[in-house]
């Protein structure tokens, strides 16, 4: 038998390797092995036949560097299900679960050496050092203004060496080693929190998700309880029921993985974890997309050797390596930023309930909003549905008004009408009462773009089929697609008429009405604009929370997991936005985020309002929100999905060819699609070779095919066997993404 082996290091190169005889190498081990002259660290991918007649004789494998696997069998299973399922090559699911950070032997010194700046330097002498030898002094001037003076010297660059070499040698700096244990939240405070008496519903939920526990940290239970579809509307109490099941889970010794959309947008769900596991100490880990790669490293371990027993990450933390788990739960379970949309494509919620079925263990998706296709899971009882149908702390559900646009742009004589009379008045209402409110923007396509009132002319990016986006800030035009900048134009370049003017509104231009509007309020922008700066939205958060703003302006950023108490009011201001987007889903999405941006609103004591402006105030998706009625949604649009074929009651694939010409994208997607439509599986449907709704993006343009079938794999399949057959002309790319949630 022989090894394919992933070799460690930036340029992922995989070989095959003889075993010699006695070795005991198994998938998921970690070896070293010759390559060229020199030897390296990698992890064996799989274990295979040799080839039947081989020109050269295989180069063997060295040493074995853990006898122990450092991938788990589970998740070697897993890996392989998602290359099948997914189309991927499992190479680069193996990347996805063995994360760079690990696989790098430089990072698992558990010392660093670090580079200290001395106190008390001459400022006439680095001010000659300057002048001299800018290099170090760019370095001591990093040193002098970090915390304790003090930088791993990691973290300076790798050609820092020779610098810091002089500026020891001239007493300026001192090097030192230190062990570390990289802890990412050392700095952070936490007030423990006790479990709260459950409600009936919390408590009839909470005790069949503890019930599927077992009773035992082993043998665990044969077979795999089904998943749990946690409904709650906002503000129920989904996470206490998730906070009590992670410690039953605890309490039988069992390890637990909580996934959320994304870390930096739920901070207040990640502390509550860590409030309420204080006593654990350093058991909770919290995976971070901005940890260093020595942090990774680190966490990563604890995890693997269980010293870590609850784990918190976004998508690519349902690969953490966890022993013994015992429950996995997916909050927020319908977000879309669940899917990833590089190679491997995989929906972190689908991955971890098929984890949970192999390993075996409980998971509880929740949501106030389930995605469609859980929600079908449940209605076939493949899935178990618990329900909360009230607040937690008794309160009503806020009362939403809709607001016809249509009606306020008559009123205000065809201008881009962006507060409502109704609006604008409950804004200066809460302002007297010195309550809070938040007003949410839809971003998607609505942004402020330059349009020539002569002759129609918008300034598009030269790269990609959008139009560019003025941004204030910095009086430039950005690309939202590829960040191409160009300057504002004073004329039109198409036809020199200086009418040239900005169309539609952003967050920038609602700021601006509002300071007219409202002088006396304190305001604060939530986009990703503003959150450039590091700790930006943690800043923010906490000055709204002890009511240092009284108006928090926001895009989809802000629709997550926060909670206010002193929130009375949320404005919604283009509710309808996204109903106009090319996709299926776009219903599904509004009905989403007018429900959860709703929910932001009476959380504590007050009463909440949410106004919610549209231009087509009778949309189902908007009119059900408007009374929290998430079954009589779904049921309508299920309707819809039936009637059409479309997920849940299919899956639904997109097969996309992109090149920088034209032409040549889209012949390629066409001998595709002849060749698709050749032994064409039964069940499975084939779309038209269409342009993407984004044609051109990052000077590539793009069409695209539309797959859908009753059954996954036939569909991955079929496709993954033609482009093997298939040879590309060497400047045209192809994706393929099973289950797709992006048709741009
Ligand atoms: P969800 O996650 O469903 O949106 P939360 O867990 O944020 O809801 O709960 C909303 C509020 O209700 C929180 O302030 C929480 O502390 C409180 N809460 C939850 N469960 C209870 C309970 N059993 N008794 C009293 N308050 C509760
Ligand atoms: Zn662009």
């Amino acid at each position: 038998m022989n090894a394919r082996v992933l070799i460690d290091g930036p340029s992922e190169l995989v070989f095959d390797y003889a075993i010699p005889a006695g070795m005991p190498v198994v998938e998921g081990c970690r070896v070293r092995v010759p390559i060229r002259q020199k030897t390296s660290s990698g992890t064996v991918l799989a274990i295979q036949e040799p080839p039947k007649q081989s020109e050269f004789a295989m180069r063997e494998i060295h040493s074995l560097i853990d006898p122990e696997p450092l991938i788990t069998p589970t998740l070697l299973k897993v890996a392989r299900w998602i290359a099948n399922y997914y189309g991927s090559s499992i190479e680069s699911v193996i990347r996805s679960i063995l994360p760079e950070a690990v696989r790098t032997e430089d990072n698992s010194a558990k010392t660093r050496r670090i580079a200290t700046a001395t106190e008390n330097i001459d400022p006439a002498e680095l001010a000659k050092l300057e002048k001299r030898a800018a290099k170090q002094y760019a370095i001591l001037f990093l040193l002098i203004n970090a915390p304790d003076r003090t930088l791993p010297v990691a973290d300076l660059g790798e050609s820092s060496a020779p610098s810091l070499k002089s500026l020891a040698a001239k007493g300026f700096i001192k090097i030192s080693t230190e062990d570390v244990r990289r802890d990412p939240e050392a700095t952070e405070t936490i007030v423990p929190s006790e479990p709260l008496v459950l409600n009936n519903q919390q408590q009839e939920a909470f005790n069949q998700i503890s019930a599927s526990l077992g009773t035992s940290p082993t043998p665990t239970p044969p077979t795999p309880p089904s998943p749990y579809l946690l409904l709650g509307v906002t503000g129920s109490g989904k996470t206490e029921v998730y906070l009590q099941s992670a410690q039953a889970a605890l309490d039988l010794g069992k390890t637990v993985l909580v996934l959320v959309p994304e870390i930096a947008l739920t901070p207040q769900t990640v502390r509550r974890f860590k409030a309420r596991f204080s006593q654990l100490d350093d058991q909770v880990a919290v995976l971070h997309s901005n940890l260093s790669q020595g942090e990774r490293f680190d966490e990563w371990h604890r995890i693997r050797k269980g010293q870590a027993r609850i784990v918190i990450g976004a998508r690519s933390a349902v690969f953490a390596p966890l022993p013994n788990l015992g429950l996995i739960i997916v909050d927020e379970e319908h977000e879309t930023s669940y899917k990833q949309e590089n190679p491997p494509r995989y929906h972190a919620r689908d991955v971890a309930v098929l984890r949970a079925a192999f390993e075996p263990c409980t998971i509880v998706l929740g949501s106030a909003t389930p995605s469609l296709e859980s929600w079908q899971n449940t209605l076939t009882e493949k899935y178990h549905l618990l329900r909360l149908d009230q607040r937690a702390d008794a309160h009503s559900m806020p009362l939403v008004r809709v607001i016809d646009m249509r009606l306020e742009k008559q009123k205000q004589k065809g201008q881009v009408a962006i507060l409502s009379d109704r609006l604008r008045n409950a804004l200066e209402q809460r302002l007297a009462k010195g309550e809070q409110s938040i007003l949410f923007l839809n971003r998607r396509g609505f942004a402020r773009s330059l349009q020539c009132h002569g002759c129609g002319y918008v300034c598009q990016c030269p790269h990609c089929a959008v139009a560019l986006t003025y941004h204030r800030t910095d009086e430039r035009l950005v690309c939202h697609v590829c960040g191409h900048q160009s300057i504002v134009p004073r004329k039109c370049p198409e036809c020199s008429n200086p009418g040239i003017a900005l169309q539609g509104y952003g967050t920038q231009k609602v700021e601006e009405v509002l300071q007219k509007i409202l002088p006396e309020a304190r305001f604060a922008r939530i986009d990703a604009d503003a959150m450039r700066r590091k700790n930006a939205l943690k800043d923010i958060l906490k000055k709204f929370k002890t009511k240092k703003i009284d108006i928090l302006i926001g895009t989809q950023m802000i629709a997550k997991g926060l909670h206010f108490p002193n929130v009375t009011l949320v404005g919604i201001l283009n509710a309808d936005l996204g109903l106009h987007v090319p996709d299926f889903r776009a219903g599904e999405r509004t009905f989403q985020l007018i429900t959860q941006v709703a929910g932001r609103a009476g959380r504590g004591e007050l009463e909440g309002e949410v106004i919610v402006q549209t231009f087509t105030p009778h949309s189902p998706s908007i009119q059900f929100a408007r009374k929290h009625d998430f079954d009589g949604y779904a049921e309508q649009e299920m309707e819809m999905r039936r009637q059409f074929r479309f997920p849940p009651f299919a899956h639904c694939a997109v097969l996309t060819v992109r090149s920088a010409h034209e032409r040549r994208a889209e012949f390629t997607l066409q001998t595709l699609h002849l060749r698709l439509k050749e032994n064409l599986p039964p069940g499975i449907s084939l779309g038209e070779v269409l342009p993407s709704p984004l044609i051109k993006s990052h000077d590539q343009f793009r069409f695209q095919i539309t797959l859908r079938s009753h059954q996954a794999r036939p569909l991955t399949n079929h496709v993954q066997a033609v482009l093997k057959k298939t040879t590309l002309p060497e400047d045209v790319t192809v994706v393929f993404d099973m289950d797709a949630y992006n048709f741009s």
